[in-house]
């Protein structure tokens, strides 16, 4: 008998994957982290029954939201990550040899500790003694900074359970005073096609615009995360993301990458038609605070 582990993308539309085995299961005082293994894409994990990682395909999400930024401004040399718990966010980091201090405020230890255990792909950097682990809510965490990174990464789950107070505009306005004046805030912007998270897309947008100067999208194929196609958003005080590309500089580095290229850099925040009216149009409404 086949076990399916299935994620419903609406009311009548799922995804499966066949699981050989399920690993590990446990509920924390945040969230219900599961760990599969699969034949298609490997070991992965869930998140409240929600797709977070899987070993075939990080490498895609991992280069899209950390090399996109740092082509941008490679002079970054202090980071936070929010969120991220499987370490592969800082992974990509730690390739920067420039990067001074890499802070990460995670809400959850045990999506870590297991991480470390069965994804040590993600996880493996996340001893780099540039890398300083807070096991903090990020909405309180970021509160007590004032210009200070150069780039902070908002790598959360969707705006449910412990990631809702990582999509409001108070939380935006304090990443923003956390910055330095040249800083980049880059976060998980979720994806046009599916009501449920076309809306969340809407929304983050239209709260960004209101706190950044500079506040535009960039899309990355993503093959277990609904539809497919899934945005993060970039936004800045200082830098235009095609305008400020350094693409000879980046190119210098020699960092070898799967997914991410500088051409890949350019034509990502060239976005289909449909999504772009739809982020043209977005706006606040005062209840969405
Ligand atoms: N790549 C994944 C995706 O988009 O589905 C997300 C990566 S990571 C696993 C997301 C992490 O955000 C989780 O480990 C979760 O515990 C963490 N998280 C959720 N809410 C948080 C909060 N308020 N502060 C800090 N971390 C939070």
């Amino acid at each position: 008998m086949t076990i399916w582990f299935s994620e419903f993308y609406s009311d009548t539309c799922k995804f499966d994957i066949a699981v050989k085995r399920h690993l590990h299961s446990e509920q924390t005082p945040f969230q219900r982290i599961d760990f599969f293994d699969s034949e298609e894409f490997g070991i992965f994990f869930t998140l409240d029954g929600y797709m977070m990682v899987t070993e075939r395909d990080e490498f895609m999400y991992h280069d899209m939201i950390v090399h996109v930024p740092m082509a941008v401004n490679p002079d970054v040399k202090k980071v936070l990550v929010i969120g991220g718990g499987d370490g592969g966010t800082v992974r990509e980091l730690t390739r920067y040899p420039g990067i001074e201090e890499i802070h990460m405020a995670e809400i959850d230890e045990r999506v870590v500790r297991l991480c470390q255990q069965y994804l040590p792909v993600t996880a493996g950097k996340l001893d780099d003694p540039r890398v300083r682990l807070f096991f903090e809510d990020g909405v309180q965490f970021v509160k007590q900074r004032t210009d200070y990174y150069d780039l902070i990464i908002i790598d959360s789950t969707d705006p449910i359970g412990p990631g809702a107070g990582l999509f409001t505009v108070d939380f935006y306005r304090d990443c923003y005073k956390a910055l330095n004046s040249k800083g980049i805030l880059i976060n998980q912007h979720e994806s046009p096609f599916y009501e449920i998270d076309a809306v969340q897309m809407v929304k983050a947008h239209a709260k960004l615009k209101e706190v950044f100067e500079i506040c535009m999208v960039y899309q990355f194929h993503m093959p277990t995360y609904a539809s497919g196609h899934w945005l993060f958003g970039f936004s800045s005080k200082h830098f235009h993301p095609i305008k400020d590309h350094k693409r000879e500089e980046w190119e210098r580095l020699g960092l070898k990458t799967r997914y991410y290229n500088s051409d890949i850099h350019v034509g990502s925040f060239a976005l289909p038609t449909y999504v772009r009216e739809m982020l043209e149009q977005a706006a606040i409404e005062p209840e969405w605070k």
